[in-house]
């Protein structure tokens, strides 16, 4: 196995948590596949005592993790609502126009680069996913069908294309070959031009016990600290970091060629990593402690799950992301605690999640069935669903958050 750090190369030798093992979190399964053998992983996270990278070791190539990916960004409103704020910020902040040619990385089915093409703004969409970069095509997004990397970023450059602005967003964490990746922003970014970049936050993760944002396709986890310093190795400068609240707590980082000396270092680059030296980013104990919390967690959830059914009360799920999957199979959950979940994505409805074999039914199958609590799988999003499904509290039902700990809301 290969058990390098994919940043330095140094030998990984401490675990940050053993999540046991686990199918692939978007391997979801028609009612056929239920009835076959499925492949599970280890899903153990590593921390590497030289860098602090904290990492997994990658088990399935990129190609079959993303050429038919399920996740279509533009079922989440409030996804939406973000992007179309991001979008009129950045042009706000740094005068984008007609002029300039945007990039995005891991466009999706184009949901933000849309907000660009409305101001009449060029851009591009780099997509591996066949079906979402199909679907952004179809709105009328430029979107290349392709893995990114330095040699995608070679062909570009090679057809004179640079990005005033390049966006990636949440796809960093899935990267590789991160070294190879960052080179790549590096080549086709314009001497003036601007990076930014979401990721979920580490320093978030560990304190809010977000566990279940692990899973195989999501192969790094960044530290601001860490993220400063892949982008140095490759000649980039974080110049300005924002902490936004999507995905649990995310970093948007703000980054420009080395060679750039026009855009001055903003007052939050400094004070976040002396944060994370506080906390003890710097310090392999403190990252070995994380284990110890995890587990603690899970004895939790049984023992509400236990308690709950023994009590002869049903509970369903409300959404089938990812991050549900990496919580229902490391807790052992099935459908002899959760009878089923429901999602908006019509590419969810009808399937099974991976593992659990829990069914996935359209919302409405909520309403029809009256369940004493509904416990929403993606936390993230947990005010807008609460406040789309009020209707449950018409037959007194609940509720309920699992992450950082079980949270039952009357
Ligand atoms: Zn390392």
């Amino acid at each position: 196995m290969p058990n390098q750090c994919r940043f330095c190369d140094n030998p990984l030798k401490h675990k940050l948590v053993d999540l046991g093992v686990s199918p692939l979190a978007n391997a979801y399964l028609n009612a056929e596949q239920t009835q076959q053998m499925e492949p599970f992983y280890p899903l153990r996270v590593y921390v590497c005592d030289h860098c602090y990278l904290v990492q997994l070791p990658v088990f399935q190539s990129s190609e079959e993790i993303f050429c038919d990916y399920a996740y279509f960004s533009s079922f989440s409103d409030s996804w939406l609502k973000h992007a179309e704020t991001y979008v009129n910020d950045i042009i706000d902040r740094f005068g984008f126009d007609t002029h300039s040619n945007i990039i995005e990385i891991a466009s999706n089915d184009g949901y933000l680069l849309q907000y660009f093409v409305q101001k009449g703004i060029q851009v591009l969409g780099i997509e591996p996913a066949r079906n979402v970069a199909q679907a952004a095509q179809k709105a009328g997004i430029r979107t290349l069908e392709k893995f990114f990397g330095s040699q995608t970023a070679d062909e570009l450059a090679r057809e004179g294309q640079y990005a005033d602005l390049l966006i990636g967003n949440n796809v960093l964490a899935h990267v590789p070959d991160v070294n190879d990746f960052v080179k790549g922003m590096k080549i086709i970014l314009a001497p003036d031009g601007i990076i930014t970049m979401e990721f979920p936050h580490l320093m978030r993760l560990m304190a809010e016990n977000q566990f279940d944002t692990i899973y195989h396709e999501h192969f790094s986890y960044f530290s601001f600290t860490v993220a400063e310093q892949i982008f140095e190795k490759h000649g980039l400068v974080i110049f300005d970091v924002d902490e936004l609240s999507t995905h649990g707590g995310s970093l948007r980082i703000y980054a420009r060629h080395a060679e750039d000396n026009s855009r001055h270092m903003g007052e939050n680059v400094a004070a976040l990593l002396e944060r994370e030296a506080a906390e003890g980013f710097g310090n392999l104990e403190f990252y070995l402690t994380f284990n110890r919390k995890v587990r603690s967690t899970k004895r939790s959830i049984l023992d509400f799950m236990i308690r709950t059914r023994n009590e002869g009360k049903t509970i369903v799920g409300y959404g089938a992301p990812a991050k549900g999957n990496t919580l229902l199979n490391y807790c052992g959950i099935r459908t002899d605690f959760i009878s089923y979940t429901v999602d908006r994505s019509p590419h969810k409805q009808g399937f099974f999640l991976p593992g659990t074999h829990i069914p996935i039914y359209h919302p409405d199958k909520i309403k029809e069935t009256q369940p004493d609590y509904v416990v929403i799988l993606p936390w993230n999003l947990k005010d807008e669903i609460m406040r789309q499904m009020a209707y449950i509290r018409d037959w007194n039902g609940k509720f309920v958050t699992l992450i950082p700990e079980v949270r039952i809301y009357p």
